[in-house]
């Protein structure tokens, strides 16, 4: 039963661990016509010693038992061995996060998870799935590819796309996806391409520029599209939005209430025309809790969701999602006077340990880390790091830190070295730490 299921399911090999799933496989197996390749151990430890790492390329690997098998087991083995640097997303703590800000809510407001730019580097279909299965409202995107993405990976929430253009709108049709449309020549392209199609009443976002100057129709052309809409009736409004600059900084207060009369007023505007009602949002990670009373209709929930408080309120407790490691390749003594990587710029002062770290550029280690402006976190210690940061690797001063050896994990970023921090010794924010951490990076997905 199990093997059919999971054959159905596309899985294409199957490893059992236990003496009893052993015993059932063996005797099932023969039944069945198109099954996986299978492969049988009497326990955790059997398959730890006998499995060879090559047999997997390219595949998601689903590790799932009960808590006596220790499974966590392999997945250390797995992060170790397969990859040397990952980036490990927690899951369970991302829900954590999406319940911290729910509890700001009225009832009745509903949630748009922000997952653009592959849900701030964390993955989009992974992190979509689990809020798919917590029963969110929307999911947005930047871009029509990356719902596109999200739709083959499964995903069936409503998605909103923020940045439509005409090689977008195929797509948008085939996939069901729902754009924001921001001008009126995105209007009118949309409405040709539409009534090309003959299409009538697909659904769509009209965004407002309230102060951004970013995307947006201006609030005195609120009303010429409202009977453009009314008439044409090839689009039907599932929401109208606008965005907050500076929801978490509270010296912005005066206008986020400027930008929330004038979106308020476009609103009223549009209502007054359709005659159906349509939801209202404005509100970003730092709006929700900063500005509760501007949730309307839906709050759009971004890098809150990843653990970050971007009005650093310390009110909120959140748990980071994302923790960035790599190891250690080599570690060497280098002498008083001698210099660390390109262009001799870390220079050491007394004799030191210096590490190399499987880390770099390419990897989204930004160069700005270079010659002390970043520390990774090795044996629970910080360790600055030496000389610039080269494209595949960078060099750390270990010299203070005893028993260090190669082969050591190394945190960049997590529980241990805060985003936040990261980003202000680089000069910028975590949005930015978080999103350029490269796809040549594994994820790997962990739920407790
Ligand atoms: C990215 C984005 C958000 C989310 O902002 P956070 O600060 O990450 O919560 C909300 N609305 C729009 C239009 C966005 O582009």
């Amino acid at each position: 039963m199990v093997l059919e299921k999971i054959s159905k399911r596309g899985v294409r090999k199957f490893i059992g661990i236990g003496p009893v799933i052993a015993s059932y496989i063996t005797a099932l197996s023969k039944t069945t016509s198109e099954r996986p390749t299978i492969s049988c151990y009497s326990s955790t430890a059997d398959f730890l010693e006998h499995a060879s790492l090559n047999q997997f390329k390219d595949e998601y690997i689903l590790l799932k038992g009960a808590r006596v098998f220790s499974f966590e087991r392999i997945s250390q083995w797995l992060e170790q061995k397969v990859h040397q640097t990952v980036m490990e997303v927690n899951l369970t703590a991302m829900v954590h996060n999406l319940k911290a800000y729910q509890q700001f809510l009225k009832p009745t407001t509903k949630l748009m998870a922000m997952v653009k730019a592959f849900s701030y580097g964390s993955g989009s279909a992974e992190v979509a799935r689990v809020l798919q299965f917590h029963k969110i409202d929307y999911l947005a995107v930047a871009y029509a590819d990356e719902g596109v993405e999200l739709r083959k990976a499964g995903i069936s929430l409503p998605i909103m796309v923020m940045n439509v253009d005409e090689a977008g709108f195929d797509a948008m049709i085939q996939f069901d996806l729902e754009p924001e449309i921001y001008s009126i020549n995105i209007y009118r392209s949309f409405h040709l391409f539409l009534q090309n199609q003959g299409i009538q009443q697909y659904p769509v976002h009209i965004k407002f520029n309230t102060g951004m100057n970013r995307l947006g129709f201006e609030i005195n052309e609120a009303y010429d599209l409202a009977v453009h809409l009314k008439e044409k009736g090839t689009m039907v409004v599932k929401s109208v939005l606008s965005h907050l600059v500076g929801s978490e900084n509270p010296l912005l207060d005066g206008f986020t209430e400027q930008q929330v009369h004038a979106f308020t007023t476009a609103c009223d505007v549009l209502s007054e025309q359709l005659h159906y009602s349509f939801i209202r949002h404005i509100a970003n990670s730092a709006g929700i809790f900063r500005h509760p009373g501007y949730q309307f209709d839906m709050v759009r929930l971004g890098i809150g969701l990843y653990g970050v408080d971007s009005a650093e309120t310390h009110q909120l407790v959140l748990q980071p999602v994302a923790t960035l490691k790599s190891t250690i390749a080599q570690i060497r003594t280098v002498a008083a006077g001698e210099t660390v990587g390109y262009n001799r710029s870390g220079v050491v002062q007394h004799e030191s340990r210096i590490a190399t770290i499987r880390i770099g550029y390419a990897d989204g280690y930004d160069r700005r880390f270079g010659n002390g402006t970043g520390q990774m976190i090795v044996r629970s210690q910080r360790a600055p790091v030496i000389g610039n940061v080269c494209m595949d690797m960078t060099m750390i001063d270990i010299t203070h830190i005893p028993d260090v050896m190669e082969g050591d994990e190394v945190e960049i970023f997590g529980h241990q070295m805060p985003i936040q921090q990261l980003a202000k010794a680089a000069g910028t924010i975590p949005y930015e730490i978080m999103t350029s951490v490269s796809q040549r990076v594994k994820r790997v997905y962990v739920e407790e």
